[in-house]
């Protein structure tokens, strides 16, 4: 049943549902007319029947016989078939069960309403089925008439009251129906109407693929359900055009940064098979062959770690660390490259802890990341100054450089993946260790994990300040902004 009722369309259900509701709404309110009508037709009938006794009662004088006979009165709106229109008969009794008076229906003639017999014990109102289908309302009351007690009876036929009833109900039974169509066929196109734009959404929809993210839903009236749900697509559609962007353009970057090392080394090894070579060359030869093999490890291996840390998979611990230490190991592993280069590193650490919770790795990889940045965009002789601090709830790292700087234009993009200010020069320049443009990538992302933020500054031709900034206590994050 519910299987069925969810295989129809929206708009069969919702015709369904306002055609069940208003047809209850309907019967109830025709219910609650009919027993209204009944009531009123019931009360209407009873007081005109106590009106008949009453007229009767102040009708009756006693004859010089000493019987009960109608008081004469003059005018036919007076007289006695006239008093006696409605009624199926009337009688009056002795108490002690004899029958004094009786008059008949006029217009029936009389004898022909079966009267049934008197129940002198009672006296108040009811309702008799007598043979025939004969229905009648009956009132008896004890009355006094000239100084005698007396039980008088009047009977009232229902059958104009039931056929006028039945007539209400056929017109209730009969419209029913008409009206559940109506509503029904109301319904039916109300729905379609409120549907339409749904369908035309579908139908749109429908004709998006990957190739064609760039495509939007039209939106006839943003205030709508329907508006609202294509805004909604379209704001899910641009971020999946972004994403899909995002993705193709490091497909294309992976790929282009895969092919340059293999590129060398086949280049250097078809030159090296064209004639023969001493072994000194030979070892050169496959000395820069192995440097490439070096690249195209350490490529991949970033890249296998930016694939994981973006997809959430990499395991974050969760550790108190204090700033300062970190900043001092990542200054003793690079301590060597530093000498090597000419560059000084000068540390300014405060006193006290500088405190965070999060993953001694991660952090240390990123400030690793922009210190082998500074000391390697740094000319000889100058400094690098690796600072930290407490900030209120945030703690700071600041790595500061007197190199050639990032122009404005660049700025923005470092943090982007395989993004190089200068992809050419970096090329060759190259070591093993640099040159893909992810080291800031791998830095931000490792930041933003922790619930942090790094940013940079650039004077160029005076030098560069990246700073990280840490939330005390870690709130897990990803670079995306989900929690996980
Ligand atoms: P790479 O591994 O190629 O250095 P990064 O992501 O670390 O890639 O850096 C991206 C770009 O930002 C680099 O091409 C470099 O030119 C520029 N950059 C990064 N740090 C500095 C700095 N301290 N001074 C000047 N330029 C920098």
């Amino acid at each position: 049943m519910i299987a069925a009722w969810r295989r129809l369309t929206l708009r069969s259900r919702l015709t369904a549902a306002f055609a069940l509701v208003f047809g209850a709404m309907l019967l109830a309110y025709a219910l609650a007319v009919y027993l209204l009508i009944r009531d009123r037709f019931a009360a209407e009938l009873d007081h005109r029947l106590d009106q008949e006794l009453e007229i009767a009662e102040r009708s009756m004088v006693r004859d010089a016989g000493g019987h009960l006979a109608w008081r004469h009165i003059h005018g036919p709106e007076h007289s006695e078939d006239q008093r006696l229109r409605n009624v199926a008969w009337l009688d009056i009794w002795h108490t002690d069960g004899t029958l004094s008076l009786r008059r008949h229906d006029a217009a029936t003639g009389s004898g022909e309403t079966p009267v049934p017999p008197l129940d002198a014990a009672w006296t108040g109102l009811r309702s008799l089925e007598l043979p025939d289908e004969v229905h009648l309302r009956l009132l008896q009351r004890r009355v006094s008439i000239e100084g005698e007690t007396l039980l008088m009876r009047a009977a009232l036929r229902e059958d104009d009251f039931a056929r006028g009833l039945v007539v209400v109900l056929w017109v209730m039974v009969g419209g029913l129906p008409v009206a559940l169509l109506g509503a029904g066929a109301g319904g039916y196109w109300l729905a379609g109407r409120g549907l339409a734009p749904i369908h035309r959404m579908a139908e749109e929809a429908e004709a998006i693929h990957a190739g064609r993210l760039d495509s939007r839903l039209p939106i006839d009236n943003p205030h709508d359900e329907p508006g609202r749900l294509a805004f909604a697509f379209n704001a899910l559609l641009a971020r999946l055009e972004a994403a899909f962007g995002e993705l193709r353009r490091f497909t294309a970057d992976a790929s282009h940064e895969l092919r340059t090392p293999l590129t060398v080394i086949r280049s250097v090894g078809e030159v090296a098979l064209r004639e023969p070579h001493s072994e000194t060359e030979y070892r050169d030869i496959i000395g820069t062959m192995l440097e490439e093999v070096d690249r195209l490890t350490l490529l991949t291996t970033l890249l296998l770690e930016l694939t994981r840390a973006e997809g959430g998979q990499a395991a974050m611990k969760c550790e108190a660390i204090d700033l300062r230490e970190l900043v001092r190991d990542a200054a003793g592993f690079l301590g060597v490259l530093a000498e090597e280069e000419r560059v000084r590193i000068e540390l300014d650490l405060p006193a006290t802890v500088v405190p965070v919770t999060g993953d001694w790795m991660m952090l240390r990889q990123a400030i690793v990341n922009l210190l082998d940045n500074a000391i390697k965009h740094s000319p000889p002789g100058a400094t690098v100054t690796l600072a930290s601090q407490a900030q209120g709830e945030q703690m700071e790292i600041s790595i500061s450089d007197q190199g050639e700087g990032i122009s404005a234009e660049h700025l923005p993009h470092v943090f982007d993946r395989f993004y190089r200010v200068d992809a050419a020069r970096s090329r060759q320049n190259e070591t093993v260790r640099s040159g893909f443009g992810l080291g800031l990538a791998i830095a931000r992302w490792a930041v933003e994990a922790h619930g942090g933020h790094i940013a940079a500054e650039s004077t160029p031709g005076k030098g560069s300040v990246f700073r990280i900034a840490l939330p005390r206590e870690r709130t897990l994050l990803h670079p995306e902004g989900t929690t996980s």
